[in-house]
């Protein structure tokens, strides 16, 4: 794969971690924290092109010249190039052109069921966080081009809730300044990013990005000022403005305790007031967030982590069970089923094998991700019998 660090496919169906990464992450004590402090998760959203994994690179050089280098993954299936060394890459582990192919998908859907399949392993990561933990200060998450995909799915959810509930998580809204400056515009993104907030429930930091291109003042301006967005707001004469003007009234409350940091990822200006942030942030978590997770962990434990094992149990089951052995020889029937999507190498050494992981101590089936996972099975089997019938179809000869 393109990835320098990244390596071939072993026999084991394990998630791969980047060793040479690792080693490079370092055992130097991380600077600006005691090393027995749990690293400090950033999950990095954003709209498409909002510079998510551009950030996300910027991140990692300025933390390596800190000498503090990041834990960082990719899960991006679908991302051409990743520009920073990933400790664990979606792409080692699995083949979203080899998922579209097989479920007859288009470009989205084999992203979502990438992510899907990655998440019913996402326990492996927790290990590997956990093994390296007291040698990095942060992990840094790049999440597929569309937010969607992660923030309304399943998998993102069962992401999410396994970081959050073993380490301190931060949720970093990255946006273009530059595709911001109609107040419009504005506000849909400001909306869209209070929906996430209420979604994925942890810290949160906006990152205005692109301050190279426009600097994010008049945004801060304009959350600040409710008149001066009120006259921003007035130069507008679609109808779409009255409704701005009503909902910037509710979002008031919503910018009153917003973190936001101007950056650009391109030249790295702003990174030093991030940091002040994401460590408020952090400080947000261990204060508010954490009792909730400790809470939810010693109320719920033994009996959710059997749901959640069936749970996953049955993900894993739904997809075994629309294995294509039997059909017609065609490229495809080579594939045994979606573990053989998962490409991995062996386990590494310092995994040791446990069946409880910390992804269990969160009760998803009390959620509609339960639902969900249900209704992903069946959706994967219903792919696999259209594709069945169609690779039929085309197999009959036709009359004369
Ligand atoms: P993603 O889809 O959110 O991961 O976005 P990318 O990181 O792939 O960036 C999308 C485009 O925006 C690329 O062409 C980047 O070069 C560009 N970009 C990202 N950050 C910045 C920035 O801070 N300034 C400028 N001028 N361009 C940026
Ligand atoms: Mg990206």
């Amino acid at each position: 794969m393109a990835d320098p660090c990244s390596a071939a496919p072993g026999p084991d169906e394990t998630i791969m971690e980047n060793q040479e990464c690792s080693a490079a992450g370092g055992d130097a004590e991380p600077q600006g924290a005691a090393a027995s402090d749990k690293p400090v998760c950033l999950i990095v959203l954003g709209m498409a092109g909002s510079g998510k994994t551009t950030f996300v690179q910027r991140l990692t050089a300025h933390l390596h010249s800190l000498k503090a280098p990041p834990y960082v993954i990719n899960l991006d299936p679908a991302v051409h190039e990743v520009p920073f060394p990933a400790n664990i890459d979606i792409r080692d582990t699995v083949n979203y052109k080899e998922v579209m192919k097989q479920y007859g998908l288009g470009p989205n859907g084999g992203i979502v069921t990438s992510l899907n399949l990655f998440a019913t392993r996402f326990d492996q990561v927790m290990q590997f966080i956990e093994n390296k933990q007291h040698n990095h200060r942060y992990v840094l998450i790049d999440t597929p081009g569309q937010i969607e995909v992660f923030t309304w799915s399943a998998s993102g959810t069962i992401i999410t809730e396994a970081l959050a509930s073993s380490f301190p998580c931060v949720v970093i809204y990255v946006m273009d300044t530059s595709r911001s400056v109609s107040p419009v515009t504005f506000m849909s993104n400001m909306l869209y990013a209070c929906s996430i907030l209420y979604k994925t429930k942890l810290p949160f930091i906006v990152v205005m990005n692109k301050t190279d291109i426009i600097d994010h003042s008049f945004a801060v301006e304009w959350m600040q000022d409710f008149e001066v967005f009120q006259d921003a707001l007035n130069q507008e004469t679609s109808y779409v403005s009255n409704l701005t003007r009503s909902m910037s009234l509710v979002l008031d409350e919503f910018y009153v305790n917003l973190r936001v940091v101007g950056v650009s990822a391109v030249t790295g200006s702003g990174l030093d007031k991030l940091f002040e942030q994401v460590e408020d942030a952090a400080k947000e978590y261990e204060r508010d967030y954490r009792p909730e997770y400790e809470r939810l962990r010693s109320q719920l434990a033994e009996a959710q982590n059997k749901k959640q094992q069936q749970q996953l149990e049955r993900l894993r089951k739904d997809l075994g069970a629309v294995n294509i052995t039997n059909t017609p020889a065609t490229e495809e029937a080579d594939i045994a089923g979606p573990s053989d999507l998962i490409m991995t190498r062996g386990t590494p050494d310092d995994v040791e094998e446990e069946e409880d992981s910390d992804t269990d101590d969160i009760d998803h089936s009390a959620t509609e991700e339960s639902k969900e996972t249900d209704a992903f099975g069946n959706f994967l089997k219903e792919r696999k019998e259209v594709i069945q019938v169609r690779n039929r179809k085309s197999a009959i000869p036709e009359g004369p």
